[in-house]
């Protein structure tokens, strides 16, 4: 999508704190940090919300995770524990419109969250 954002750091156009990348999948580092380890996992292509995804997306959604072990070990959180969210929609409090993942770590998570 041309005006999307983060479709724009996955063609390169805005930079961004690469933690991984493949064909598949860019995860970077969040520009607001709300924990000491805050990284967003992003398919590339371009998928609005998870309401989107279907059963095909199956193997895509499997690797995101691997991406997620993949950054929970790089940045020694897989032993201590870390959150994994998918905010989705308005009351859901998403503000970019292109499927990601935040991994957040290195501190206590509370619950319920906000
Ligand atoms: P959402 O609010 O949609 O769940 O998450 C969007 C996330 O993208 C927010 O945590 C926000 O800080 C992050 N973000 C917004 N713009 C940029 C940007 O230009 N670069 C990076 N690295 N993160 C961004
Ligand atoms: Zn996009």
């Amino acid at each position: 999508m041309e005006n999307c954002l983060f479709c724009r750091i996955v063609r390169g156009e805005i930079p961004s704190t690469k933690v991984f990348e493949d064909d598949q999948i860019l995860a970077f580092k969040d520009i607001e940090p709300q924990a000491p380890v805050h990284v967003l996992v992003v398919p590339k292509k371009h998928y609005d919300s998870i309401m989107q995804l279907k059963a095909e997306d199956g193997a895509l959604l499997a690797h995101v995770f691997e991406v997620i072990q993949y950054v929970a070990n790089e940045f020694d959180i897989a032993e201590k524990g870390f959150r994994v969210v998918v905010n989705t929609g308005k009351e859901g409090g998403q503000s970019v419109d292109h499927v990601h993942f935040h991994v957040l770590g290195g501190r206590s998570m509370e619950w319920p969250p906000g």
